[in-house]
């Protein structure tokens, strides 16, 4: 008498539900394989899947083509459906999803059976996944993932900064080879001394170009 009513005013008033309250099934067509697993596991027996099998042309000369599934069908009949939630656990691909939405009633029971495209459409209603608990260890193979992308990044910037490097090393071979640019007199000069002239051609590795040989001698 004295406690107020809890009657929900719907459907004036929305019911203020959780957002991963179980209401109806969203399908990933892309993640689906076909497997089969959600369909045999399922305790109604009320999802339907028909599927094909296509051959993949191997990728690499001398490879084998592949067998793979192709989905032609992917229904759930909500009018059997328990909203046990088993068909989503078991998915190993990460294709079925709760959506909260619940507002699909149908005046024909047939219409209860939801194809591919409708399911597909109950993703935009999927609410993110939850962050992770901070008060849960991380696990090891999280370290492990961390360790192999630090290396992968290191590898990837070394083979970015080695053209540079090589780059570097043969302007300083230039000089080298090319003789010194501002001074370029020492080229045409022939100094022996300097290395530059005989990758320059003024002075090949026998000695000095016989030509030249009287005057240094004279
Ligand atoms: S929620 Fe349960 S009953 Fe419904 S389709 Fe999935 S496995 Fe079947
Ligand atoms: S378990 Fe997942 S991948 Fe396998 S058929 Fe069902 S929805 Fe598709």
């Amino acid at each position: 008498m004295v406690t107020p009513s809890h009657t929900a005013e719907y459907p004036d008033a929305q019911p203020a539900l959780p957002p991963r309250s179980r209401g109806v099934i969203a399908l990933l067509h892309e993640n689906c394989t076909s497997c089969m697993l959600c369909a045999r596991e399922c305790p109604d027996w009320c999802i339907y899947i028909e599927s094909h099998k296509e051959e993949v042309p191997a990728t690499e000369p001398g490879g084998r083509a592949r067998q793979r599934n192709m989905l032609d069908r992917f229904a759930i009949d909500f009018s059997l459906c328990m909203y046990c939630g088993i068909c989503i656990e078991v998915c190993p691909f990460d294709a079925l999803f709760w959506s909260p939405e619940f507002e699909y009633a149908e005046f024909d029971i047939r219409d209860l059976t939801h194809e591919s495209d409708r399911l597909g459409g109950w993703l935009g209603s999927v609410p993110p996944p939850p962050l992770p608990d901070s008060r849960v260890p991380e696990a090891k193979e999280v370290e492990v993932a961390r360790g192999a992308a630090a290396k992968a990044l290191e590898a990837y910037r070394i083979s970015q900064t080695e053209p540079e490097g090589l780059a570097l090393g043969a302007a300083a071979g230039g000089d080298a080879a090319g003789g010194d640019a501002a001074n370029g007199g020492d080229a045409g000069s022939g100094d022996g001394a300097n290395g530059d002239d005989a990758a320059d051609g003024a002075e090949p590795p026998g000695g000095p170009a016989p030509e030249q040989r009287p005057e240094q001698q004279g």
